[in-house]
């Protein structure tokens, strides 16, 4: 077993990492930045490390900071949790040329990943649906990119290369707006990303969005773990996921699933990953591989009853997966709701100092967070603070457990989204099930 692993990440994810570590026997090193002292997990680790001021380019971004953190405290291994470094291939590949071990996937599949095109294409050659497109880079020639938007059928979605986050695309409804949004796609990708790259695709007017979640071992041992459903989402940014999708047929399931597996199979896949698909009129269309945990693992852990972070770090020690494709059974429905320090109105980030702190439980309620009472939610870093999580035998129970927990929980001194979710709970189409990723920007009057 790993004998010593650095998390390197901050808030909740960071302690979610440090409990799985605990369970497995393994120490853990916590490495923050000077605003992050009072996190919770640096508290609880067996040793801390200041890396760097309080922005993140001088702490969690910080490569030299994080392995000479790893150096003096003789750990073995790194963690990346998500955001910051974790799908930052150089960090990857120097964090194993250092002699360390990555928590995650081969530098050169991050690498192939974290390029949207070469994503697609390495997703395509082994048979995993993609949205209809330019197949490749767009060039310079106008004439040429017409008839290539022409051919795919207005709207059309132009895509910076390697953008993420939600950031670097643009809808394009006419012929006329083509150029003009390319060249600002353009410059923006190559302002935000250093790459100017862009690709066009056809832009799908009603989709769900629906990952797949893969593990895969050493060993050439790869399975999936079902689907998640995060259609409701603000800004690109998702707000509620669930497990699994309403609706969807468990032949569906199954076939899209072993294609995501063959997928990974074909290009040497290992440690945790998601497959993004959007999912509209019955067809899935891979959108990218996300290769590091996601915030919504959570949802797929209790359904499956399987620890995805426990996998990630048994996977890292080598040891092969205890479980096949057969072994994976989906029990009832899981909800996430994320929790964020926000504006109601305005979604303004809202730091501060937590007051009052009641976390809600009872049967099939989980809260992943760092905040406990008297906490200061710094305001260097993203806005969310934690996840709460309902497992229930049906989706109806799963939603009565939710609004039971959103009741109990109280966040006091800070401003939080506690009630959009409140108001998602009731939502009549939520409550339906299968809305499309408009549909909570369209209920907010932002569309
Ligand atoms: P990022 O890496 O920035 O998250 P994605 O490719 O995953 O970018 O897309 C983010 C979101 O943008 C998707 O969840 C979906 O809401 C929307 N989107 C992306 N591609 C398309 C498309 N072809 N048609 C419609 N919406 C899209």
């Amino acid at each position: 077993m790993l004998d010593k692993v650095v998390i390197a990440n901050r808030g909740e994810i960071a302690l979610r990492i440090l409990r799985a570590c605990r369970e497995l026997g393994i120490r853990t090193v916590a490495v923050h930045s000077e605003a992050d002292r009072s996190l919770k997990h640096v508290r609880l680790a067996d040793e801390s490390v200041c890396i760097g001021p309080a922005p993140a380019t001088g702490s969690y971004l910080n490569i030299p900071a994080l392995l000479s953190a790893a150096e003096v405290t003789d750990a073995v291994a790194i963690h990346p949790g998500y955001g910051f470094l974790s799908e930052n291939a150089d960090f990857a590949e120097m964090v194993e040329n250092s002699g360390f071990v990555f928590i995650g996937p081969r530098p050169e599949t991050i690498r192939v990943m974290g390029d949207k095109i070469g994503a697609i294409r390495a997703m395509s050659t082994a048979g995993v649906p993609c949205v209809p497109g330019s197949d490749g880079p767009l060039g310079e020639d106008p004439d040429e990119n017409l008839r290539v938007a022409r051919a795919i059928g207005y709207p059309v979605m132009i895509k910076a290369a390697g953008g993420g986050g939600g950031r670097g695309m643009r809808v394009v409804h006419s012929e006329a707006a083509l150029l003009g949004a390319i060249s600002l796609t353009r410059q923006e990708a190559a302002a935000g990303f250093g790459n100017a790259t862009v690709y066009l695709e056809r832009y799908l007017e009603h989709p769900r969005h629906i990952e797949f979640q893969v593990l895969a071992d050493n060993h050439g041992n790869i399975v999936h773990l079902g689907e998640r459903d995060c259609s409701l989402q603000r800004r690109h940014q998702k707000v509620v996921e669930e497990a699994p999708a309403p609706g969807l047929s468990a032949e569906l399931r199954q076939r899209i699933g072993d294609r995501c597996v063959a997928a990974c199979r074909a290009f040497g896949y290992r440690s945790a990953g998601t497959i993004e698909f959007l999912y509209q009129d019955g067809e899935f269309f891979f959108i990218e591989m996300n290769t590091r945990i996601q915030v919504e693992h959570p949802v797929t852990e209790m359904i499956t009853g399987i620890d995805i972070v426990k996998q990630q770090l048994l996977i890292a020690a080598g040891e092969p997966l205890g479980f096949s494709q057969a072994d994976v059974n989906v029990r009832g429905h899981a909800i996430e709701c994320r929790i964020n320090a926000e504006d109601a109105q305005t979604f303004q980030p809202s730091p501060g100092v937590v007051s009052l702190f009641h976390p809600p439980g009872g049967p099939g309620i989980r809260l992943d967070t760092h905040l406990y009472q008297g906490y200061e939610v710094p305001p260097y870093y993203d806005s969310m603070i934690g996840k709460l999580i309902v497992h229930g035998e049906t989706r109806a129970v799963a939603i009565a457990r939710m609004q039971n927990a959103l009741i109990e929980i109280v966040i006091d001194g800070i401003r939080t989204n506690l009630d959009l979710h409140r108001m998602l709970m009731d939502d009549a189409a939520f409550r339906a099930g299968g809305v499309d990723i408009h549909y909570l920007e369209r209920k907010l009057g932002l569309h």
